[in-house]
């Protein structure tokens, strides 16, 4: 077969070759060791938990060596294309503060080289130049095999239990003669073009893996589909060009993309280049019912970044926990290292787990009430009143109405001036419902009350001697002295010398007053509440709690 007339029979238009793109992509002038990752979403509307873990893996190793992280949009299979989604692909990942370098929609290293076009789709003419060369060496060949025509394949190769695929003697077109080619092509007969695999049944490949160690699988044996009948290629195909071209020096994907390396490593082969490195990440687990499972996207909203935002989670907190999963030494090294910036963590692949990731939201919660409570409060502010402004804009009238006061409601709870920070605060939705006992407009007080004696008569002595300038030690004061006239015990010592001899102890007497005030049980410091609430507002709060317990 003349391989040059058929390259030409399929690809007239292709005038450039493999030459001419290496030429205008050339290797990147980066330090030593500087590494060139990337993030490859499909545009599916859907980037998810497991996307950013990846993502935030290749850009730590990226920006800690001095490389390169791109985005680049895995458009090639059209139909699960959903409008929009490239925004909320870059909307993510400038929430989580993952700053990509090049990429689409923005080359934000102006003035350098660009590898792009970043998007898949409009690098057709490149692929198919890559192809073209493929034809020439006899690398590469036309299949005309309908849908039908693989599907009936298959079902003789799962009745005889043989490899399913397209490959030796299954493989229909591999020698179609040139006129053959010829006649269906003029007969406008649809193709697409496959790998003429030189692999062999029974080979295996051993590579190493950045993250799973030394791994051995079979060879591929399987002429591969690279370029689609409209001349868009598969993503095997245009992986290995792609990052290629766009000089990748690690692949770090989801650990779904394992079974396709040696598929990929042929690629490689045939088309004469480089192979990156390759960094598969293990898969998300979560425990349920004692049982390890995989997150899955129809049952756990935890999957969908859509999740922490909507729930007003730090990005920082998210950040954080994720590097805490990704790398065994991270939490450590934040303990010791308080106030560093995070970026300076020594992140490393080798330190990645590889088997069944845990994601724990408790743990991200505790991550991210120690994180809220060291921040400044006006970070914490700011923070919370736009995420209100986006979810809960009704309630912003009634919550930062008085900015002065919501400023010190902010102090209290985060422990400001305190002797020791509080962390009273994981969340903007855990605040929103945390703080609303402070707005009479919306208080609905569920109220925590146990069974004390002489409840009403307390909360009415405290009504009654209550004065607003009373400064903390006086009201105190007070509270024993009320404590006294009831039978509760104003002395700690006392009451836990003798219990019985009491009918509680001045916690409990303050206990009903918080009660009474907050409908909670546990708030933070309640002169500072009564403070910040005003006197008439605690009178009306009083005289609701009395009438609730049926005065
Ligand atoms: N488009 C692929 C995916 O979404 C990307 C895999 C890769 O990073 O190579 O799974």
């Amino acid at each position: 077969m003349d391989f040059e007339k058929l390259a030409e029979l399929l690809f007239p238009d292709i005038k450039n070759t493999p030459d001419h793109y290496e030429n205008l992509y050339p290797a990147r002038e980066l330090p030593d060791k500087a590494e060139v990752t990337r993030i490859g979403p499909s545009p599916t509307g859907f980037i998810h938990l497991g996307n950013l873990y990846s993502a935030m893996a290749g850009e730590r190793l990226a920006h800690r060596s001095g490389g390169v992280f791109y985005l680049r949009i895995e458009d090639t299979d059209n139909k699960r294309k959903v409008e929009g989604a490239v925004e909320s692909v870059i909307s993510s990942l400038d929430y989580f503060n993952i700053k990509f370098d090049e990429g689409a929609e923005v080359d934000r290293q102006a003035g350098k080289t660009s590898y792009g076009p970043f998007y898949q789709r409009q690098r057709a003419e490149i692929y198919q130049t890559f192809v073209k060369d493929l034809v020439k060496k006899g690398l590469a060949y036309p299949c005309f095999c309908s849908e039908d025509d693989i599907n009936a394949i298959r079902e003789v190769q799962t009745e005889q239990k043989l490899d399913i695929g397209y490959y030796g003697k299954w493989a229909k077109c591999r020698d179609l003669t040139f006129e053959e080619i010829e006649s269906r092509i003029k007969n406008g007969d649809p193709y697409s073009m496959r790998l003429r695999s030189a692999g062999q049944p029974g080979n295996t490949i051993k590579f190493k893996d950045e993250i799973m160690g030394e791994i051995t699988l079979p060879e591929n044996i399987m002429d591969v589909v690279i370029l689609k009948s409209d001349g868009i290629p598969t993503y095997h195909f245009a992986h290995a060009v792609d990052d290629h071209l766009m000089r990748t020096t690690t692949v770090i994907r989801g650990c779904e993309w394992l079974p396709s390396v040696p598929t990929h490593v042929e690629l490689f082969n045939v088309l004469g280049f480089r192979r990156p490195k390759y960094a598969h990440t293990a898969q998300l687990m979560k425990i349920e019912d004692g049982k390890k499972r995989k997150l899955s996207k129809r049952k756990d909203p935890e999957l969908s970044l859509g999740y922490y935002r909507e729930l007003g989670y730090h990005p920082e907190a998210v950040r954080v926990y994720l590097l805490t999963i990704l790398n065994s030494n991270f939490e450590e090294w934040y303990q010791k290292n308080q106030g560093v910036p995070i970026e300076e963590f020594k992140f490393s692949l080798n330190k990645m787990g590889v088997s069944g990731i845990l994601f724990d939201l408790l743990k991200l919660d505790d991550i991210s009430g120690t994180l809220i409570s060291n921040m400044e409060r006006e970070e914490v502010y700011d923070y919370f009143y736009k995420w209100m402004n986006e979810y809960k804009p009704e309630s912003v009238p009634v919550y930062f109405a008085d900015p002065e006061k919501m400023g010190k409601i902010m102090d209290l709870c985060m422990g400001i001036g305190q002797k020791r920070r509080r962390k009273d605060f994981i969340n903007c939705i855990q605040m929103y419902d945390f703080l609303s006992y402070f707005f009479d407009e919306i208080f609905a007080p569920v109220y925590e009350f146990e069974k004390y004696e002489d409840m009403t008569a307390i909360i009415e002595e405290f009504k009654n001697t209550y004065d607003y300038n009373d400064d903390a030690s006086t009201w105190f004061s007070k509270l024993k002295l009320i404590a006294d006239k009831f039978g509760y015990a104003s002395d700690m010592k006392a009451y836990k010398q003798d219990p019985e001899g009491y009918k509680g102890n001045v916690s409990h007497v303050a206990e009903i007053i918080r009660v009474a005030l907050t409908g909670k049980k546990n708030t933070p410091d309640l002169w500072t509440i009564m403070q910040i609430l005003g006197n008439d507002s605690c009178m009306t709060r009083l005289d609701k709690a009395l009438s609730y317990l049926g005065k």
